[in-house]
């Protein structure tokens, strides 16, 4: 991978080389950690995170349903990674705040271990290779199914999921595969091993809905309210596994996947094999609204410079932080 020159480890910045933890932490043991991955994208007036907010919320969110204290809001979550972006001078990067149990008493019950806080941020080109956007993948529907319901929350994103995740991917490889798509106990569609989902059938945008196992995607819903100001019908409902076989178009989504087609599943092509023309118009509209090249009615964007300048005016407001300040 491709390095910084800092990481924040709990408030502090830190040298990319010695932004280290224990070996017999608790997250290394029992996958206890929560975590995000955004981008931030290059424009004319410097580095741009995308829905900074709704990841920091969900970041909150997802320790919150494992009990876990962070001790930062997200309004200072939001100005660590703005702070860490600029002194990295990055122009356009990958972002991955991590909060987890750390070294204390090694068993399973975590309460005697302290909660700790990283950020990294690091430049990244795309997820699913170079040629995914515009050619698009080949899947495998996987022999693994996605967490039920009442065993691991779905909704947080935690480091324990992606267990599941890496079964799913790792099968898909073996087979020749780009990626695979995870059946939910029901044996719905629920998502790819770190995308969600759609389908287009006749025109309609349909997404599995968040009792399918799902992560509750920001991309996923960047592209229903971006499919909706298109004028198209965006539906959240249950797809039976031959749903995908019998697709116009079928298309993942995430901040590393942003939207990638699907071109063939389980050796059947999609549509014609390649992008459809509506996955185009969508990639082309959600394109525009990143990197700053249309309005953002939304309010989806956080311009870093602009916010570190606006931040360096005024008194610092939060003791406890070395960075992250504003
Ligand atoms: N599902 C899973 C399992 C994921 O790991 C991701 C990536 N975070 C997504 C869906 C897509 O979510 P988002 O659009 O918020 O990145």
């Amino acid at each position: 991978m491709q390095t910084c020159e800092y990481i924040w480890m709990n408030g502090n910045l830190v040298k990319w080389h010695d932004a280290k933890i224990h070996v017999l932490s608790h997250v290394v043991h029992y996958g206890s950690s929560v975590f995000e991955g955004m981008r931030a994208y290059k424009s004319e007036r410097g580095p741009i995170l995308f829905r900074l907010r709704e990841h920091s919320v969900r970041l909150l969110n997802s320790a919150r349903i494992y009990r876990m204290e962070v001790g930062y809001t997200a309004e200072q979550i939001d100005q660590a990674i703005i702070d860490l972006i600029d002194v990295n001078k990055l122009e356009e990067c990958y972002v991955r705040p991590v909060v987890y149990r750390g070294y204390g008493a090694l068993k399973v019950d975590p309460t005697d271990c302290p909660v700790e806080f990283s950020i990294g941020v690091w430049p990244w080109g795309k997820y699913l290779g170079e040629d995914a956007i515009e050619k698009g993948v080949r899947v495998c529907v996987s022999s693994w199914r996605r967490l039920a319901a009442d065993t691991m929350p779905a909704m947080a994103k935690a480091g324990g999921n992606y267990l599941s995740s890496q079964l799913i991917k790792l099968e898909a490889r073996r087979l020749g595969f780009d990626e695979g798509i995870g059946l939910d106990y029901h044996g719905c569609v629920s998502e790819g091993s770190a995308e969600n989902i759609f389908i287009i059938k006749d025109s309609v945008l349909i997404t599995p809905p968040f009792t399918a196992s799902v992560l509750p995607g920001i991309t996923r819903s960047t592209v229903m309210t971006i499919g909706r100001d298109l004028g198209y019908e965006v539906r959240e409902q249950n797809i039976p596994r031959e749903y995908l076989y019998i697709a116009d178009e079928v298309f993942f989504t995430g901040s590393a996947a942003e939207i990638s087609p699907v071109a063939e599943i389980d050796g059947l092509k999609v549509g014609e094999g390649r992008r459809g023309p509506i996955t185009k118009k969508l990639q082309q509209a959600f394109f525009d609204v990143v990197q700053g090249k249309s309005v953002d009615k939304y309010k989806w964007l956080t311009y870093v410079r602009e916010r570190r300048a606006s931040c360096r005016s005024k008194p610092a407001r939060f003791g406890r932080f070395r960075h992250g300040v504003c």
